[in-house]
């Protein structure tokens, strides 16, 4: 029924898709590649791979945070054997026949081997009970489609129903994704009402903003925690600082769009780096226990 709304109206001009890069040029060659050895894209220092595993992918000379996976972000914060996973086959119905998104999606399916761009469970943060979600950046650009939307929701309901606290780290810097259109722009509103309706019950949302938290998954639920955090350097904002600059044709200040600026001027509650996230976020969900 969808397929024939979006595909009866006339075409008055081609848009191409473009790489989603505006925002992300300095976060291109995150990716950990396979080897030995891997290049700092901050201080450029080569770091032998087996190094910066023990150092949870936190550069040992200049803290550089390397984007991780969702799958590793769980690992991370997640007591051993204490995570099961909702709807881990979920997979989206391409509403709009996009061209090509099919084949795209296939190939970030083998190689993160997940169905789509988020994690949600049931999980134990030393010991006390939470409901996780985590997005992963190396699967369209950690995009919010109408999967990680919906699973966004059911997360909340099933903390809502079990009054237990809820935890998302964002890696959301392809903001809304494009080929779902409006179904992707709807996730904005759903994903914030089910915020609400959590915040309602006086449950506590804390939200983990990392490289990189921009567009629609910044404007929606990720800016709505009643606890803000950020991993240093992260970039947190809507539209990213080239497009801003080309708009405005004003040079930004420097360091525009980090979470060191954005907690500079009050948008977050603060910077923790990654060896010390656990144990904040297992603090912050203890002092918020009745
Ligand atoms: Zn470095």
């Amino acid at each position: 029924m969808f397929k024939d709304l979006f595909r009866s109206k006339p075409k008055y001009v081609t848009v191409r898709p473009q790489k989603q890069t505006d925002h992300l040029e300095h976060s291109e060659k995150k990716e950990i590649p396979g080897g030995l050895w891997i290049k700092c894209d901050k201080c450029s220092n080569i770091l032998y791979k087996k190094d910066l595993e023990k150092s949870l992918y936190v550069c040992p000379k200049c803290g550089f945070h390397f984007v991780i996976s969702a799958k590793e972000r769980i690992t991370l914060l997640v007591d051993e054997g204490c995570f099961s996973e909702f709807d881990s086959e979920m997979k989206t119905i391409d509403p709009l026949s996009f061209p090509d998104y099919l084949e795209k999606l296939q190939k970030y399916q083998e190689e993160t081997g997940m169905k789509d761009a988020i994690i949600t469970g049931l999980g134990k943060i030393k010991g006390q009970e939470v409901v996780l979600a985590a997005i992963d950046y190396n699967f369209m650009r950690g995009s919010m489609n109408t999967v990680v939307g919906e699973k966004i929701v059911r997360a909340f309901e099933l903390a809502r129903e079990k009054h237990l606290p809820v935890t998302i780290v964002s890696g959301g810097g392809g903001g809304a994704r494009m080929q779902e259109g409006v179904f992707s722009l709807m996730q904005m509103a759903r994903t914030c009402q089910a915020a609400e309706l959590h915040s309602k019950k006086n449950l506590l949302f804390i939200a983990v903003l990392t490289q990189a938290t921009m567009g629609g998954v910044y404007a929606s639920f990720a800016s709505m925690a009643d606890i803000i955090l950020a991993e240093p350097g992260a970039l947190i904002g809507f539209a990213g600082p080239r497009i801003i600059q080309q708009t405005m044709k004003q040079n930004l200040p420097e360091g525009f769009q980090t979470a060191e600026y954005v907690y500079k001027h009050g948008h977050i509650d603060r910077i923790v780096p990654r060896p010390f996230l656990k144990d904040t976020l297992a603090n912050l969900i203890a002092w918020h226990r009745r």
